[in-house]
């Protein structure tokens, strides 16, 4: 079957590679996929680029890019079993989790709509103009917005769908071009989605999908001089990666990067609440979450009892694939992503860690052919450590002791990474202090994962530049220009051609 989606024709990859597509929960082939090489890549650019330059969709109304947007909602709720199911054999994560993906992919979708159509219908919408009042009669001066261009859209594996629709639906509503390169691992749902977009009348060249690896298939997006803007979200080398190449022609470049995400417990903490979501807030889908809660912190007069419990319960959290109902989380991507976390494991312990629950994967009974690796907490850990500063993106928590407020606030923000965290307490102005004062773009109070595609999204420091949801993340796939018309046009008169020189 063809895979690649290039000025509106589905067709297959020239002379890339060829993959097997395995699920992670089992190890069976989901599909044989032909990858698409860098000329691919190069030729779906060229589609974006002459469907921006000559096509209908920059310059449709913003209500209609809005309408759209409003029949893809539709539409991924009629196909939501068969989206899930395909989100689910390409990750291996729980088809309940990936039901409630397609619900969120839903609500971007419906989000950038209603920006949109509500920008519409403002007297002074964004593309109308905001009038800059001169105090002169001779001159109407206005700032509008427009398309930035042909946009590369590079996307990770986690959460495949919602990642892309995070990018996808503001990129299409402010009129853009793009090209989208998924994970390789997890191709399915994306190549599902453009489907959809021609199904409900997006012009041909508008969307354009190359599905492959990243030095291939992704390379020429962040090189190519015909692509105006890079949006990543993937890991921190990669990032560093693509902000180097881009650099050369001048790209706009938008990043969301990983994160060592702290969650910061008081001893005055709702004791039950906060045990309960510690734990979902590192192995909600097995850790493999960007903003995985994967730094506990917790104040030293409660440790032992908090801890105690984490680890009890963090042993009796039940593995299984997609389609087993007992199942409460699943599976990691891959064998290769798989040893990775164990050998973070390893070396956590060769420095100091103590090792309290997990830390093997299941190498033998029903899950031995997938890769599973059980809820780990590694105790007694500082600062200092490799695992409390680098991302695991697994299933492993590390465990820090706190004595004062100020020091948990010292302590949660000694990393590189700034994308998110949480502080559970009963004191609410203890609260607003603590988060006042973390360095991350989402700070949860008395919660962890929550997020609305109405808030924004982003990162501080190395987790990232640029912010996706809320208005935000429209304004990042936008230009603004500012327009000035002399209305009463004449000489000026500063080198002798007559009229009244002005400054
Ligand atoms: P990754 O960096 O390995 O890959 C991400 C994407 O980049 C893939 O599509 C890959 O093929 C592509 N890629 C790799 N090299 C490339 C290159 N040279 N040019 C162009 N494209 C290239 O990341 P991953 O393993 O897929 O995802 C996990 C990472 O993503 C974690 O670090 C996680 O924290 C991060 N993440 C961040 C957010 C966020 O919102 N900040 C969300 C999800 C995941």
């Amino acid at each position: 079957m063809p895979e690649l989606f290039i000025g509106g024709t589905w067709r297959t990859a020239q002379a890339g590679g060829r993959r097997e597509i395995r699920c992670p929960a089992d190890g069976h082939l989901v599909a044989e996929i032909d990858e698409a090489s860098a000329d691919d890549t190069r030729d779906a650019i060229a589609a974006a680029r002459h469907a921006f330059d000559h096509g209908p969709w920059p310059s449709t109304s913003v209500s209609e890019r809005g309408a759209l947007l409003e029949r893809v909602a539709d539409l991924l709720q009629r196909d939501k079993g068969a989206i899930a199911r395909a989100e689910s054999l390409d990750t291996g994560k729980r088809l309940i989790e990936s039901d409630y993906d397609v619900d969120d992919v839903t609500s971007v979708f419906r989000h950038f709509a209603t920006i949109a159509q509500t920008e519409s219908t403002e007297a002074a919408g964004h593309e109308a103009g905001r009038v800059v009042d001169l105090g002169r009669s001779d001159v109407h001066s206005v700032v509008v917005h427009e398309p930035v261009g042909v946009c590369g859209l590079i996307t990770p594996w986690n959460y495949p769908l919602l990642q892309v629709a995070w990018k996808v639906a503001p990129c299409l509503a402010a009129g853009n071009t793009f090209v989208l390169k998924p994970s390789e691992l997890t191709p399915h749902t994306a190549i599902m989605l453009m489907g959809l977009l021609q199904e409900a009348g997006l012009p041909d060249g508008v969307a354009n999908l190359v599905v492959g690896d990243g030095p291939h298939a992704g390379a020429p997006l962040s090189t190519d001089h015909r692509v105006d803007l890079v949006s990543f979200t993937g890991g921190l080398e990669t990032g560093k990666r693509i902000m180097k190449a881009a650099a050369d022609t001048v790209k706009k470049v938008a990043l969301e990067l990983g994160g060592k995400n702290p969650n910061i417990v008081f001893a005055d903490a709702d004791r039950e609440t906060a045990i309960d979501m510690a734990l979902t807030a590192v192995f909600l889908h097995s850790g493999q979450v960007c903003s995985a809660g994967a730094r506990l912190l917790v104040e030293d007069s409660i440790k032992t009892e908090f801890v105690d419990e984490v680890v009890r319960r963090a042993g009796q959290i039940t593995l299984g694939g997609p389609f087993d109902p007992e199942a409460e989380t699943g599976p990691l991507i891959s064998e290769a992503h798989l040893r990775k976390v164990q050998a973070y494991v390893e070396r956590a312990v060769i420095e100091g860690a103590v090792l309290r629950t997990g830390g093997e994967r299941l190498a033998s009974g029903d899950l031995a052919d997938g890769f599973y690796f059980p809820p780990t907490v590694l105790d007694e850990c500082h600062s200092k450590m490799h695992c409390v500063q680098d991302e695991s993106f697994g299933p492993v928590l590390t465990v820090e002791t706190f004595r004062t407020e100020a020091e948990a606030i010292r302590l949660a923000n000694d990393s590189i990474y700034g994308l998110a965290g949480a502080v559970f307490t009963t004191d609410a102005a203890k609260a607003d202090r603590v988060a006042a004062k973390l360095r991350m773009g989402t700070v949860w109070i008395n919660d962890y994962h929550p997020y609305v595609a109405a808030a924004e999204w982003g990162g501080y420091k190395q987790s990232g530049i640029g912010r996706e949801l809320g208005r935000a993340g429209l304004e990042e796939y936008r230009e603004t220009k500012h327009i000035w018309r002399n209305t009463e046009p004449g000489p000026q008169g500063w080198f002798g051609s007559g009229g009244e020189a002005t400054p």
